[in-house]
């Protein structure tokens, strides 16, 4: 261990805390980030694997969002090209689609805008005459077929490259160490944590708790008492079937409610996903497994764009997961998860001073962003350092892979 008082403390070795974990290493601050089990153990490996801005989000007008995600796209291209590779998408649109072909070009339109207007943010309508090249998509009734451009990544190598760019940086990663107390003081912040069998005390000056859909759980151990934010999970869940696509992704619109549902290659499969299931608040976060109706949901909406995947007997599923989504909490109980904001929210403990800071939520795609937001809150906790590096020109490779 480097030093018994870090600058900042993580708890979560998903996206956002090896983000957090980044960004103040290239400040120049002492970290430490703690794990209960292995990086991307939750949902950081559990996502639909998208680097993007997100297009559905525009629907709701989150607008600032979907920008924010658009420029962290264009420098994940560029910083970790061995990662993050940019992939055709293709909305198809039939007589029955519920978004017709005029708001798919004002919304992509939009997105284009949004995303600079360079080459990663040009669309089109494809003629009739290319239909037949789309992997075996449906095209009776077909009227329209749009192709735009979003990237894709393994959300697992991702996290890992960022800790490992972290770790270069001068950050201590404890993998198996599961945080069990934390009391906040007038020094900062005293963290007990469990690794085997032994517990170790250290101290901070500050403490951020990334500990995703546990994040509640964490902050009930945390004296004096601290006031979480109501929180909803809502569990996503996708499929891996046989096949592969070869023109890129497919943006599907399920049939039985309207909601957006993606096919896309996948290490030599496909993958279907995702589903918006409420989550029981009592279970643990961590048993979190795909409902034989989200399967089905899943199943029903690839069959009806693609032929060759209707009556799939269940032998060409070769797999499933679920993650679990941190969303703000609503009373409203209609599952109506797909329309709610996706903004992140950082908690904490205090307005300047900041011991504690709390990550409610979040995208993938945006997590060099929040982690860079992250830091500006703590600054006033921190000692004066010179940084050490600038995270929107870190090149990122996963360190399995070198
Ligand atoms: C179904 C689904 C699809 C998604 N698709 C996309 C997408 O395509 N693109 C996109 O940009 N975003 C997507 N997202 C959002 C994105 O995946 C999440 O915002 C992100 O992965 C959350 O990362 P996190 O670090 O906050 O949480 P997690 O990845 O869950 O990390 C939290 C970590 O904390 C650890 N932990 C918990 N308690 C403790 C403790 N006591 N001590 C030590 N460690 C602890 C856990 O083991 C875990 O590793 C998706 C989310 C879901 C659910």
């Amino acid at each position: 261990m480097a030093s018994n008082l870090y600058d900042v403390m993580i708890i979560g070795g998903g996206i956002h805390g090896v983000g957090v974990a980044q960004a103040a290493a290239a400040a120049g601050h002492s970290v430490l980030l703690l794990e209960k089990s292995t990086l991307a153990s939750g949902t950081s490996s559990r996502s639909s694997k998208l680097i993007h801005g997100g297009l559905r989000y525009l629907e709701g007008m989150q607008l600032s969002l979907v920008h924010e995600c658009l420029r962290e796209r264009a420098l994940l291209l560029k910083n970790a090209p061995s990662l993050v590779k940019l992939l055709p998408f293709h909305i198809p649109i039939y007589k029955d689609t519920s978004r017709r072909p005029g708001l798919i070009r004002s919304g992509l339109s939009l997105y284009s805008i949004l995303g600079g207007l360079n080459h990663a943010s040009r669309f089109r309508s494809l003629s009739r005459s290319k239909w037949h090249q789309l992997d075996g998509l449906d095209t009776l009734e077909l009227e329209a077929v749009f192709r735009y451009y979003d990237a894709q990544t393994d959300d697992a190598a991702l996290t890992r490259a960022v800790m490992h760019s972290a770790q270069s940086l001068g950050a201590t990663l404890e993998t198996g160490a599961q945080f069990i107390a934390a009391q906040l003081n007038s020094e900062g912040v005293s963290i007990q944590y469990q690794k085997g069998q032994q517990t170790i005390s250290c101290n901070a000056r500050t403490l951020v708790n990334a500990a995703g859909p546990w994040v509640n759980q964490v902050l009930e151990k945390i004296t004096p008492e601290q006031h979480p934010h109501p929180i909803d999970l809502i569990q996503g869940a996708h499929i891996i079937i046989e096949g592969q696509l070869t023109q890129g992704i497919y943006y599907m619109e399920a049939p039985s409610d309207q909601r957006a549902v993606f096919a896309m290659p996948w290490q030599g499969k496909t993958l279907v996903g995702t589903t918006e299931t409420r989550y029981d608040p009592a279970m643990n976060p961590g048993k979190v497994a795909p409902l034989a109706s989200e399967i089905n949901y899943l199943l029903e909406t690839v069959a009806h764009y693609f032929p060759a995947y209707r009556n799939l007997p269940a032998t060409e599923i070769c797999s499933a997961f679920a993650g679990l989504r941190v969303l703000p909490g609503t009373s409203n109980h209609d599952g109506a998860a797909f329309s709610r904001p996706r903004e992140t929210v950082l908690q904490s403990d205090h307005d300047s001073a900041i011991r504690l800071l709390t990550i409610y939520g979040g995208k993938l795609t945006a997590y060099r962003a929040t982690a860079e937001k992250c830091l500006k809150r703590l600054r006033p906790s921190l000692p004066t350092q010179t940084p050490v590096a600038d995270t929107r020109k870190l090149t990122l490779q996963d360190p399995l892979k070198q």
